[in-house]
């Protein structure tokens, strides 16, 4: 499969604040990434680098093997929709999507064709981009900036936490438009986003985000399952990082494993490695139940169960994980 975008050794400085540090990064055709870090880690920054929207300081761009890092913003062919969705507050919807179509000089006719048949596979009806955005929900606006990023049939899409100003529900329901509408018109998208949930479930690929650094890419599966770093295995969910020796997987380094794999109760006693622990709290979580566990030796677990629990705080239980779902981070290990 051919690479679309490239990435090399990509940094920018904001003055002598370096917010992107040497990322390199390839991404094939009709892909979607995501990428995941927390608040201040140069995310948005690698988006506005991509779009063109600022000049890299050190590093190339390249789309379709072509380098793009010095082209201009207009002439890259990305569509982007921004944080804040940044229409034009004074140009009704069908205004704003036909923008980018006007600036390329499109023949009027053409434009309202693109215009009618990109807001109806958003799903925006002919009412509602008559409207200026102000006279539209957070939702429909979501839409529009979505519609204007692709109806000049970009190379590229590019959505800087594009559900952000969302509730929850309404933020579910898109989520899954637009990874369809993405997949249907196979368009090769990055996303950028703090919520790990959004990236697990909307990407075939995630890169995860540390102070300007791309820690690590990797199918959402495996970089949930097995990540490289503790950094990782923490920002991608709730999870149990322990000494290996505990395990006697190796006398160095760290180990994780999810509180929904291990096992409490009647399935503890299936499992291949058993340890004795006094519950210290049981939290309900809306469909599970989130329990704390201290063994005699004084490591805290945090296990995962849908059935209520049939014990209390203080009781003794056995807990059991089958010792093959326990990862060895790779990260700082020496001597194994
Ligand atoms: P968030 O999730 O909060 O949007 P982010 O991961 O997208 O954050 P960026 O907006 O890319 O992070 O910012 C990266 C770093 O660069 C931050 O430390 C930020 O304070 C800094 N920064 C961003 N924009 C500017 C600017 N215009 N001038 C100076 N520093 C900036």
């Amino acid at each position: 499969m051919e690479n679309k975008i490239k990435l090399e050794n990509l940094t920018y400085y904001y003055k002598d604040k370096k917010a992107v540090d040497n990322i390199s990064l390839s991404l094939h055709s009709g892909k979607f990434l995501t990428i995941l870090g927390p608040s201040g880690c140069g995310k948005t920054t690698v988006l506005k680098l991509i779009g063109g929207y600022l000049s890299p300081s050190k590093g190339s761009i390249f789309i379709d093997n072509t380098d793009i890092t010095l082209t201009g913003a207009c002439s890259r062919k990305i569509g982007m929709v921004f944080q804040n969705y940044a229409l034009f507050p004074h140009l009704s919807a069908r205004k704003n999507i036909s923008f980018p179509l006007e600036i390329r000089k499109l023949p009027k006719n053409e434009c309202e064709k693109k215009v009618n048949a990109i807001s109806e596979l958003i799903g925006l009806t002919q009412k509602e981009i008559e409207r200026k955005p102000s006279e539209l929900s957070g939702g429909q606006q979501q839409r529009v900036a979505l519609a204007r990023a692709l109806v000049f049939d970009p190379h590229l899409l590019l959505l800087d936490e594009p559900l952000a100003n969302l509730d929850k529900t309404l933020r579910t329901k898109l989520r899954s438009e637009i990874r369809r509408l993405q997949k249907e018109i196979n368009i090769t998208t990055i996303m950028v986003t703090h919520d790990h949930e959004e990236a697990i479930s909307n990407s075939d690929l995630i890169g995860v985000m540390d102070q300007g650094k791309l820690m690590e890419v990797n199918d959402p599966k495996i970089i949930y399952d097995n990540p490289q770093s503790v950094f990782v295995a923490n920002f991608l969910g709730e999870t149990n990082i322990i000494p290996a020796n505990f395990f006697n997987i190796s006398k160095n380094g760290m180990t994780h494993i999810r509180p929904e794999k291990i096992k409490i109760e009647n399935q503890a006693n299936e499992c291949n490695w058993k340890k004795n622990g006094i519950i210290t709290g049981i939290t309900f979580i809306g469909t599970d139940f989130l329990i704390d566990l201290k063994t005699m030796e004084g490591v805290h677990f945090k296990i995962l169960t849908r059935n209520p629990p049939s014990f209390r705080v203080g009781s003794t239980i056995t807990m059991g994980i089958d010792i093959e779902s326990v990862w060895l981070i790779p990260e700082n290990l020496e001597d194994i």
